[in-house]
């Protein structure tokens, strides 16, 4: 038995067999094909070799057209080399006899190959290693690149191990077959981590490596709410995980009585709960969860699901079937929150080291004001189909707030002229979650209707610690009395100006802040709706003078380990079967 320690981002036990993905820096672990699986195995290395040459012709094509034909050779000898009979007779005897799988036969002949050229005397000759190594990495990619799509068509269940996972990536499994998955790298604020628990499946993340220590099908617990992965589990710990996984799905059936009930505390105090989503397909959760409306809809999410630029009418279709079946409650519409952080295969500009300081978000849209325009057009008019609000992310200064609402005027302009419907008196606000704009807080008042905390960035910012970094994992906490201080200031000044103010980043779904944020004064959130209930649970069980007294006494800790040791047994005073 292995036990691997991670970063818990998305609770709740799975149990069940592996499903491996290989990371980028190649390291294919050897595993052996089941003996009906070779014929197949061998067409998809035929694919992969053939897809590979067409690449490389492509490029020396391009190449041979800006640079002349002699820096084109290059890419003929290496289409010689991947299509080299020996090559192939030596690959595909290792699947056929030996019934390795592709990827490690390729490995494996590749990197014996580079190993002869590395021994022989001679620059030129040695220069060649690179040459094989380049063709060996293209032919992974084509070969894992396959195996990846097999993601989006399983028909049996199983957790998934990958090196990394995208945001989009992870919006396209399909929870009715991976249980759960876990990633080697990435950070507890990351965007994967997000939609891992919109789709309400235990997740892992930032193990670092362990992929070569597993096989596909071996049997693997992930422990969602520990960030523990076991390999290899024996009959004890399994049987203890068994019995888990009956406590979690019972406590689940308890609380969907809650759902149609109100967020009120005991005192009669009304609390609203909005949903945060990602894809219109989310409002069934949404309904089922017992939603107050959605106070977050992260609409780049369409951009990540797509190949190609979202037209207007892409946007207005998705925007107006969220709207509409909302049914009237509101649906917070968050205008582009793009960047590299979250397209990990965006062309961006040699400068842009660190994506999160970056061109990202509104910065990004104001840049590119027509792809701005046109999804202002498409919330517009999606907006006389429900109560639609329009937010703004990452707003750091007045500067950025005016220009952005002064492209909102513009795109309203010419919807008028051309004689179109949207609701002129529309809602605008902004997100809180850059520092900047906590301490300008009160002159932001008289510019928006609304504000949202977005916590989930506000954390970076504060501490200045990456949300998608493993490596400074242990130091993104919600829990820092610094992060605790700019919220409180935010809702203060809201509430003195009389301007609604919520949260919608990841802390507001964990009940262990719920008495805390409540006792600092806020009254609405959004949050993952696979969390509502619980979080109505803690509710509906404390009061607000309770949350008051434990408010003040958090404010007198100085650091994130007291504050979640003390909020961890208020919480459990007030609610002692919580699985936490
Ligand atoms: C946030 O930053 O808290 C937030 C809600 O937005 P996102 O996670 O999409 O950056
Ligand atoms: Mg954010």
């Amino acid at each position: 038995m292995e036990r691997l320690q991670g970063i818990a981002v998305s609770p709740g036990v799975a149990i069940g067999e592996a499903l491996v993905f290989d990371n980028e820096g190649f390291r294919i672990p050897r595993r052996f094909l089941p003996r009906d699986a070779v014929e197949e195995e061998l067409e998809r290395l035929d694919n992969a070799i053939q897809a590979a040459t067409r690449e490389m012709d492509h490029r020396r094509g391009r190449v041979a057209e800006q640079l002349g034909d002699q820096y084109a050779a290059i890419f003929s000898v290496h289409i010689q080399m991947l299509n080299d009979r020996r090559l192939r007779d030596e690959l595909e005897e290792m699947i056929h006899q030996r019934h390795y799988s592709p990827e490690y036969a390729v490995s494996r002949v590749l990197r014996r190959y580079a190993k002869v050229f590395e021994s022989l005397e001679g620059p030129y000759l040695r220069e060649r290693i690179h040459d094989i190594f380049d063709i060996e990495k293209r032919l992974l990619r084509h070969l894992l690149g396959e195996r990846r799509e097999e993601l989006a068509q399983l028909t049996s269940e199983v957790l998934v191990l990958a090196h990394n996972l995208t945001p989009s990536e992870t919006a396209n499994l399909n929870p009715k077959f991976v249980l759960g998955f876990v990633t080697e790298i990435g950070g507890p604020g990351s965007h994967t981590a997000i939609v891992a628990e919109a789709l309400g499946i235990p997740a892992v993340v930032g193990t670092g490596p362990f992929l070569t220590d597993v096989s596909g099908g071996e049997m693997v617990i992930i422990d969602g709410d520990q960030g523990l992965v076991i390999l290899h589990p024996d009959e004890e710990t399994l049987a203890r995980y068994r019995h888990e996984l009956v406590e979690h799905q019972s406590y689940a059936v308890k609380l969907e009585s809650l759902r149609d009930l109100p967020a009120d505390t005991t005192d009669t105090t009304r609390i609203e709960l909005m949903a945060n989503i990602e894809f219109p397909t989310e409002v069934n959760q949404c309904a089922e969860r017992g939603a107050n409306g959605v106070g977050l809809y992260r609409t780049e999410f369409l951009y990540l699901s797509c190949d190609t630029e979202p037209s207007e009418e892409d946007h207005y279709q998705a925007y107006a079937q969220v709207a509409q079946a909302m049914a009237g409650t509101p649906v917070v519409m968050r205008t582009l929150d793009l960047g590299a952080d979250k397209m990990p295969g965006m062309q961006v500009s040699e400068d842009e080291r660190n994506p999160f300081l970056g061109l990202r978000s509104i910065r990004l849209s104001l840049r590119n004001v027509e792809l701005f325009r046109i999804q202002l057009r498409a919330i517009l008019r999606a907006s006389v189909l429900g109560n639609v609000r329009l937010m703004f992310p990452l707003i750091s200064t007045l500067m950025e707030l005016r220009q952005a609402r002064m492209i909102l005027a513009d795109a309203m302009e010419d919807l008028e002229e051309k004689g179109i419907a949207f609701d002129r008196n529309i809602q605008v606000g902004m997100m809180v979650e850059v520092p900047s704009a906590i301490m300008m807080l009160d002159r932001f008042v008289t510019e928006v209707d609304f504000f949202s905390i977005g916590t989930n960035d506000l954390i970076q910012y504060v501490l200045a610690v990456d949300r998608g970094n493993k490596d400074v994992a242990n130091l993104y906490s919600a829990a820092e009395p610094a992060v605790l201080w700019l919220i409180k200031r935010a809702i203060e000044i809201a509430d003195s100006h009389q301007v609604a103010i919520s949260m919608c980043g990841q802390m507001c779904g964990n009940p262990l802040y719920t008495m805390l944020l409540l006792g600092l004064g806020l009254r609405s959130m959004s949050l993952t709706p696979a969390h509502i209930p619980e979080v109505k649970h803690v509710c509906r069980s404390v009061s607000i003078e309770q949350c008051q007294q434990v408010a003040e006494r958090t404010l007198l800790l100085d650091n994130a380990r007291d504050v979640k040791t003390y909020l961890k047994e208020e919480l459990t005073g007030v609610l002692p079967g919580l699985p936490m």
